[in-house]
């Protein structure tokens, strides 16, 4: 059944990733998230140490195999899953601007060079982010499809703060007029539910984000992992997670806030299940993408309905 919104083939009333990719290659796209071995200024002690409360280390892989073979053996598992021959490379783990420049050209010229690989994800910290490494993402994004991912989080630095981002908002906006005025395609993360949040902040999050027209959005759901200094908090009770009817109730007026053309990348968690703490129902990822659908068909709301 078709929803009706404009950027939609099938029943979404928002626009999906997997919409843009497909409209913008003529099929099936698979990201493949590899480990480049990267560090984190958060984590090194640079711009401070422990990392974000809520880090597993970074999302990483651990993996100190090549990215050839990371890259081969990603791309074997997918072909399972998958009917595809397009690739996005996702250098996802840690913050992966975060070496000299050559470094960085060396790696992306890499992946950019590997079989069937149509574009390069480069997820990062916006004080990872100078005017030379500005230069050369906009040298590759001139040349191939490129997204740089910028982890914001919540627009306040309050919360910044108690997470331990070790940034301000207004080094987020530096980093992003910097990319934007370069016209290459930013993904702005956030995450709902962290603690001391209410429901008010996390929209204006949401608003002044969408405000500033990213590319696309990552609108997360916190994950309390164990072995996380959030998981000591949690543990204390300094706070609690959400409900699923809440989650989606607050997805769908995010989205509603979220400008059409903006591309909705993530709107749920995929934390890694082994260490999950809560909240559990988020481990049944597409029951949330499902009653996320239900509720803005129940609403009879689009991606922008109150722009
Ligand atoms: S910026 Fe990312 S990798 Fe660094 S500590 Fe925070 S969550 Fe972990």
């Amino acid at each position: 059944m078709k929803s009706g919104f404009i950027y939609s083939d099938d029943n979404k009333r928002y626009h999906t990733q997997n919409y843009h990719l497909r409209h913008t290659f003529g099929s099936k796209v698979a990201k493949i998230s590899l480990d480049a071995g990267f560090t984190c200024p958060n984590i090194d002690g640079t711009a401070g140490r422990g990392g974000c409360i809520y880090c597993l280390d970074g999302s990483g892989s651990g993996s100190r195999d090549s990215l050839k073979s990371q890259f081969e053996a990603v791309r074997a598992k997918m072909g399972e899953k998958w009917d595809t021959d397009k690739y996005i490379v996702y250098l996802q783990a840690h913050s992966n601007t975060y070496a000299d420049i050559d470094t960085l050209k060396a790696i992306y010229r890499e992946v950019l060079g590997f079989d069937k690989v149509v574009g390069l994800s480069v997820a990062t910290r916006a004080d990872c982010l100078d005017g030379e490494k500005i230069k050369l993402l906009e040298e590759i994004s001139k040349e191939t499809y490129l997204n740089v991912e910028l982890g914001l989080q919540s627009v306040f630095d309050s919360t910044a703060r108690l997470i331990n981002r070790c940034h301000t908002f207004d080094t987020f906006c530096r980093a992003y007029d910097g990319l934007f005025s370069r016209d290459i395609k930013v993904c702005v993360h956030l995450i709902n539910g962290l603690p001391y949040e209410t429901r008010d902040m996390m929209l204006e999050s949401v608003r002044r984000v969408a405000d500033m027209s990213p590319f696309s959005i990552k609108l997360h759901l916190l994950h309390v992992l164990r072995g996380t200094p959030l998981a000591t908090m949690y543990g204390r009770g300094d706070f609690s997670t959400f409900e699923l009817n809440d989650y989606v109730s607050l997805i769908c007026d995010q989205l509603e806030l979220i400008k059409p053309e903006t591309v909705i990348q993530r709107l749920t968690g995929d934390g890694d299940k082994e260490h999950l703490i809560s909240p559990l129902w988020s481990m049944k990822k597409f029951v949330v993408l499902d009653e996320i659908d239900k509720e803005m068909e129940r609403r009879g709301t689009f991606q922008g309905s109150r722009r």
